[in-house]
């Protein structure tokens, strides 16, 4: 009965799929690497290293470090297997939190303890609600100053609105810090200093088993609520075992009623271990989930459940795609159904393309694997697939299956890229798409009356990295341009609008009339296009041809009539498409035709220019607060609201045009004599205010 046995799918329930939360700097990363070591130890157990080989590991892993924990890791602890899936903390890289939160099944959130819950780590756990992921929270950093586990506690009660369990208590706290009891075994847990490797397991200290024995019947009063045996014979007076107890809050926590709460000091190297034991106690097994729904790409209206079953014809997830020096593509992916095997084909309906596995990698903590089947419930890598971008499902051509994809969040800024000579312009554009591919909250796009290549993302820091990846990686030397805001339009009223083309296309007369109907639609529902034709049994348009006519309308949505920017916040619908008698339907007509159709339609539909809106998170002495506010009212920022902190000072909450933000960095740092800090996101495409509009318009040249 182990993971050693992966064949009999009962097995799954010994996998945990799972990532690690935080608000920057509450320790995601220092825990994450304790999780690593702890278990490491356990997997490495037996191999010789000498001095040297440990040193060449090291330089490796620093030189592919991003690679080897960019997207999943599988580490074995106590018979189990665990996934570990990255989600890295800063908003600019939002993306990467949704697309983690698509493919786990649990998470450990963490919190700082000095401060609680921060607004970010409110933010993380609301994508957590929506997604509905079932998580342990780990109150970090006991040992620092200003440590209070129990304000922790009801932040999370009060910020979060969440039913957080302790099934710890600290013992000591600040520099005294020394280990946790634990309320379910009633024991206590004490590291020395050192790597914490090893731990004491010993009675509850005598001076604390006065408090401990009132805190434990509290949650064991909790517990019970999720059993109903239970709970009878607790009522009948019995005290259930720690492992009643672990069963019935393993039930609440997995229908997100209620969240074990444990503490530590990952830096201190104390308490970590009892967070992997807890990830085994209290997160959902594969098995544990509900069965994942998607679509036949073939009758959209007909839903396919993909149940957790190695039998069934396979279904999977990319949900990241990474380039790998030493293996080209690498498209990590979380299997939904059947199997991927070494050899096998894989069809991926979005691309409308088969393609080969060549091999199935398994990264671990320190080394990758190569292994030859990867299946239900599991994750890993496949190498080898050309065509397969971010969110795109594969599965078997047999049974066509397209899951929902991962929503990407609009990228708001750009900078022009620029090769330095012509000969790199070819590479410049290669590198570009590559970067693309991997990382689909960027983009590029050619700007049509300037001619530059812009490449757009998610914020500066973002566009930053792109950018040098794109210098350094790919070995490109280009000018690069200063950032700017990556405006949008949308239109305002509805408008319908026909069309009819009489012209020649590649020595073909086309003759075709199409209509259309645009309409606005709600604040970041981006573009819908669909087809309304009645498909006439006399006269049916060809599937193709309504593709190819969607798709010039999607085309045709990439350049408004303002300046130049996308369409967004709208509804377009294809009403028409005909011939006259004895015309063939030809793809390149009806393209042109719903092209210039839109064209019409959206010049009567009184479009407007939207600009992105930040939601913005000011942290500051009390002193600095006001300096702050006035500084974003200058900014056209409108402040929100503001909430003192617990540590002292406040929260400044904001929403301000990204149009005023550039340098905000410097800015804050200057006003606030470097004492305050902030966090920022992405929050809307808002319209444009009139005068602002015409200022916009003149630098762009449009006017
Ligand atoms: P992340 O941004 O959430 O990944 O946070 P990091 O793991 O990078 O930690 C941020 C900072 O907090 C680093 O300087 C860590 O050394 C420090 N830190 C992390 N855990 C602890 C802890 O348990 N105690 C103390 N005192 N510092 C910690
Ligand atoms: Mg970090």
């Amino acid at each position: 009965m182990s993971v050693l046995d992966p064949q009999n799918l009962s097995e799954l329930k010994f996998t945990r799929n799972f990532g690690v939360m935080a608000h920057i700097d509450a320790g995601k990363t220092t825990t994450t690497e304790r999780i690593l070591f702890y278990s490491g130890k356990n997997h490495k157990l037996g191999e010789v290293h000498d001095g040297d080989a440990t040193m060449d590991w090291m330089e490796q892993e620093q030189e592919r470090g991003i690679t080897i924990t960019a997207a999943a890791t599988t580490l074995l602890w106590k018979d189990h297997r665990l996934n570990i899936i990255d989600t890295p903390g800063h908003v600019d890289f939002t993306i990467e939190v949704e697309r983690s939160l698509r493919v786990l099944d649990g998470a450990i959130a963490v919190f700082d303890g000095v401060n609680g819950v921060e607004p970010q780590s409110e933010t993380v756990w609301r994508q957590g609600n929506k997604h509905k992921v079932p998580r342990i929270c780990f109150i970090n950093k006991m040992d620092r100053v200003g440590a209070d586990f129990v304000m922790s506690l009801n932040s999370i009660k009060e910020k979060l609105q969440a039913n957080p369990i302790p099934i710890q208590v600290p013992i000591g706290i600040e520099d005294t810090f020394t280990g946790v009891v634990d309320l379910i075994e009633n024991k206590a847990y004490i590291w020395g200093t050192g790597n914490g490797e090893n731990f004491e397991t010993t009675e509850v200290p005598a001076d604390m088993k006065n408090d401990v024995e009132r805190v434990r019947m509290e949650t064991i009063e909790k517990i019970v609520e999720y059993d109903d045996e239970l709970l009878e014979k607790y009522l009948n007076g019995e005290i259930p075992t720690a492992e009643q107890l672990r069963g019935a809050l393993r039930k609440g926590t997995l229908a997100l009623q209620c969240f074990p709460v444990l503490c530590g000091a990952a830096f201190k190297n104390k308490g970590v271990q009892p967070l992997i034991d807890a990830t085994v106690f209290y997160l959902p097994s594969p098995l544990d989930v509900k069965a994942i729904q998607g679509f036949d790409p073939q009758n959209p209206e007909k839903e396919i459940i993909c149940k957790t079953d190695f039998d069934e014809p396979a279904v999977a997830l990319a949900f990241k795609i990474a380039s790998d020096p030493f293996s080209g593509n690498l498209a990590y992916v979380r299997v939904y159904s059947g199997q991927l095997k070494v050899g096998d084909s894989l069809f991926n309906p979005r691309t409308d393309k088969k393609e080969r596995i060549q091999k199935l990698v398994k990264m671990h903590a320190n080394s990758r694997s190569e292994i030859q089947i990867l299946r239900a419930g599991d994750i890993g890598a496949v190498v080898g697939l050309k065509f397969t971008g971010t969110g795109d499902t594969l599965c078997d051509a047999k049974k066509m299956v397209v899951l929902e994809s991962i929503t990407f969040p609009e990228p708001v800024i750009a900078v022009a890229v620029e090769a330095k000579s012509s000969a790199d312009q070819e590479k410049m554009m290669a590198g570009l798409e590559k970067l693309v591919k991997e990382d689909p909250s960027a983009r590029i796009r050619i700007d049509i009356e300037t001619g530059q290549t812009l490449l757009s993302g998610m914020g500066e820091l973002h566009l930053e990295i792109l950018v040098d990846r794109l210098l350094r990686e790919h070995k490109i030397q280009a000018n690069v341009g200063k950032p700017q805001v990556s405006y949008r339009e949308t239109i305002s009223t509805a408008s319908r609008a026909s069309y009819v083309f009489d012209k020649m296309i590649g020595g073909d007369l086309q003759n075709v009339r199409a209509e259309i109907l645009i309409q606005p639609g709600a604040k970041s529902s981006g573009l819908k296009v669909e087809s309304k034709l009645i498909t006439a049994k006399t006269n049916p348009i060809p599937q193709d041809v309504q593709r190819a006519a969607l798709s010039g309308l999607r085309e045709a949505s990439e350049v408004g009539p303002i300046a130049g920017y996308s369409l967004i916040d709208m509804k377009c619908e294809l009403l028409d498409l005909s011939y006259p008698q004895d015309t063939p339907a030809n793809e390149a007509g009806a393209k042109a035709s719903v092209a210039l159709a839109f064209r019409e339609a959206v010049k009567k539909a009184q479009p407007i220019l939207l600009e992105p809106i930040m939601k913005l998170e000011v942290s500051a002495p009390d002193d600095f607060v006001g300096p702050v506010i006035s500084d974003l009212n200058s900014r056209r920022g409108k402040v929100l609201s503001m909430n003192f902190k617990a540590g002292g000072g406040q929260i400044i909450h904001a929403e301000v045009p990204l149009a005023k933000l550039f340098g905000y960095a410097t800015d804050v740092r200057s006003i606030s004599q470097g004492r305050a800090s902030f966090s920022m996101a992405f929050l809307e495409y808002s319209p444009v205010p009139a005068k602002i509009k015409d200022e916009i318009l003149t630098h762009l040249g449009r006017f």
